[in-house]
């Protein structure tokens, strides 16, 4: 077991692929830059690879205080035993008392591994990290613990689980739900290189080649968004989603549901098992506003929404709020921008 040190740094694992940081590793610089800040302590970034010390400075630029270079020509591809040993002696060595990670495969793989190295907690998938104080039942107190919060029970409920003595405090966080921190190129920070022992033994893969699916679309860029749900009716319906998207230069976008009746794939789900979005506009279409949608929309700037139920959970979070038929309301939209364009 790894002990509780109240003065441990804030850690977050850096994903890289070939040099190039995984966004999630990114966005959630600026969560964990306010949770060393109200803690008091460093926040550090562990960045395991071969040939990836030139990254320090962009991680420096986005809040970093520190690296923990841990280089190493059997660390240049991610595999699991490798790659959670080498956290795991780290964590041993330096005793932070929070380490992330991103929610992504990489990420989801390794979290658990080191988690149970150290014989330590970890909560998956959190949806949002704080720091507060908590007292037991039998009025033991345990200050500045974190807090980490997640959907539970298929979304019903938002949990907030603790950890007051099986450290270090480790927590995955799910894509797209932090806000990407903004650059600050005046920073600087301290790189620690670490010496790192391997032996082949701990790659029990040897990785012959490697395919990267693209992508086919990138959700979380989209400045706008037009979703449809199971209302839509059919895939054949759903070309109106794909025209109203493409009039407004919009990314097409659904619930589960949709994609679940096979309207548009998977890629293009918003939610909590999909992605999560924060456009200027998003445009539900044919969506009740169940929480599991919710969980992945909600923060978008303005939200329009067009059911025919006035009782649709949606509009109690819409800013504009179209109740018809959207097979009546969608093609006057379109036929409307299509005539007078859309003032920015
Ligand atoms: C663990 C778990 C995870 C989940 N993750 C996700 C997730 O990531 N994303 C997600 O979206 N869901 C998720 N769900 C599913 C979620 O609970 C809902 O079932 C889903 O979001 C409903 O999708 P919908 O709004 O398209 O369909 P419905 O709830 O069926 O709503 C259809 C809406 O269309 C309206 N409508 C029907 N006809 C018309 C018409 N002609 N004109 C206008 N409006 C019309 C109806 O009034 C209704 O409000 C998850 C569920 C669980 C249990």
């Amino acid at each position: 077991m790894i002990e509780v040190n109240r003065k441990g740094e804030v850690w977050i694992f850096i994903e890289q692929h070939k040099g190039v940081i995984e966004e999630t590793s990114l966005e959630l610089m600026s969560k964990a830059r306010n949770l060393a800040d109200i803690l008091g302590v460093k926040l550090a970034a562990v960045l395991p690879g071969s040939g990836v010390k030139n990254l320090a400075t962009k991680l420096f630029y986005m809040g970093a205080d520190k690296i923990y270079l841990a280089e190493h020509p059997l660390l240049g591809t991610y595999q699991a035993t490798s790659y959670a040993k080498v956290i795991y002696d780290l964590i041993h060595k330096h005793k932070p008392q929070i380490v992330v990670y991103g929610a992504t495969v990489n990420g989801r793989d390794l979290a658990p591994r080191v988690a149970s190295a150290a014989k330590a907690g970890l909560t998956a998938d959190c949806t949002d990290l704080q720091i507060g104080d908590h007292t037991l039942p039998n009025a033991e107190t345990h200050k500045n613990l974190l807090f980490q919060i997640r959907p539970a029970f298929g979304g019903n409920i938002i949990a907030t689980i603790i950890n007051y003595d099986r450290w270090p405090q480790m927590a995955t966080v799910r894509e797209g739900v932090m806000p990407m921190p903004v650059p600050d190129t005046k920073r600087k920070g301290e790189i620690v290189e670490e010496k790192i022992t391997l032996t082949e033994d701990y790659l029990p893969l040897e990785i012959l080649e490697e395919h990267k699916q693209p992508r086919k679309v990138n959700l979380k860029a989209a400045r706008l968004i037009v979703a449809g749900g199971a209302g839509v009716g059919s895939k054949e319906n759903f070309k109106l989603i794909w025209d109203l998207a493409n009039c407004l230069g919009a990314a097409p976008a659904a619930t589960r549901a949709a994609v679940d009746l096979g309207f548009i794939d998977r890629d293009h789900q918003i939610g909590q098992t999909g992605t999560t979005v924060r456009p200027s506009l998003y445009i539900a279409v044919g969506i009740s506003g169940a929480i599991q949608h919710q969980a992945g929309m909600h923060q978008s700037l303005k939200i329009v929404a067009i059911n025919n139920d006035p009782e649709a959970p949606i509009f109690q979070i819409a800013h504009y709020k179209i109740v018809g038929d959207l097979n009546d309301v969608v093609p006057k939209i379109i036929k409307s921008v299509k005539e007078k364009g859309i003032k920015s």
